[in-house]
């Protein structure tokens, strides 16, 4: 059996004060034997802080972003190395606040999951439809896309990838996707990384939209669905153990 994954995305919020007891709670409610991936996905400023606090614990170090850029005059941005020198191991590319607010391109994301790869960091790379979208039938049509891309991009390192799927219109919305409905789209996306990978079936998909401690267990139960991608429930220790659990 595949080990499942779960990855918390912070998103812009913590503190020094909050991080260090989320953390902590966190740590001491893992149960021993905790199979499945844990990975936290935090604001820059406190890579350093959160793998200080993870260090000689099952839990892994994630970021939200990295630049497409290996270094030099690009003011603001991340690269990978830096990332990789606080021992990131994942790094989420492409979320949909990052392509709905900033401006990212298929293009800019395959960019970033190549730069990733490059550095020894596991991009997750996150495709989604709208709810405009999903209501005029193109979901399948528009995560394949998204995926294309980064597959054109990376050629047969895809499979050193993890995807994640999430519905822009089940993201801190309560709306979750059926499990019925997520799994139709992981199948969908195990198919098109099966046409440029013989690793596919190993790959993780993850899901990401509104999971919580009441609706993780049925969407993990799903065949292609390998793990979470967990927002507003993972700020919230008691709801993200709960999660970690219904992965075991
Ligand atoms: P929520 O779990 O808050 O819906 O956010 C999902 C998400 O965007 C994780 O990356």
């Amino acid at each position: 059996m595949k080990k499942k994954l779960i990855v918390g995305n912070w998103k812009m919020n913590g503190s020094l004060a909050a991080n260090a007891s989320l953390v902590q709670a966190l740590r001491a409610g893992m149960a021993e034997g905790t199979a499945c991936g844990v990975a936290l996905a935090v604001p820059a400023p406190y890579l350093a802080q959160i793998q200080s606090l993870c260090a000689g614990s099952r839990i892994d170090l994630a970021a939200q972003d990295v630049s497409q850029h290996e270094a030099g005059a690009f003011t603001g941005e991340v690269s990978a190395a830096m990332l990789r020198d606080f021992g990131v191991r994942y790094v989420l590319v492409g979320h949909s606040e990052r392509r709905q607010f900033h401006g990212e391109s298929d293009a800019t994301v395959a960019a970033k999951a190549q730069r990733a790869l490059a550095a020894g960091i596991t991009p997750i790379v996150c495709v989604g439809e709208t709810l405009a979208e999903r209501e005029a039938g193109q979901t399948e049509a528009v995560v394949r896309r998204q995926l294309a891309a980064v597959i054109h991009a990376n050629g047969r390192c895809i499979s050193e990838v993890v995807v994640a799927y999430e519905p822009v219109w089940a993201i801190g919305t309560g709306k979750t996707a059926s499990p019925a409905q997520a799994q139709e789209v992981h199948a969908a996306l195990r198919s098109q990384l099966a046409a440029a990978t013989a690793h596919a079936e190993a790959m993780l998909l993850l899901y990401g939209g509104s999971m919580n401690a009441a609706n993780a267990a049925q969407l993990l139960a799903e065949q292609d669905i390998d793990g979470g991608l967990v927002g507003g429930a993972s700020l919230k220790a008691s709801d993200f153990l709960s999660i970690i659990a219904a992965a075991q």
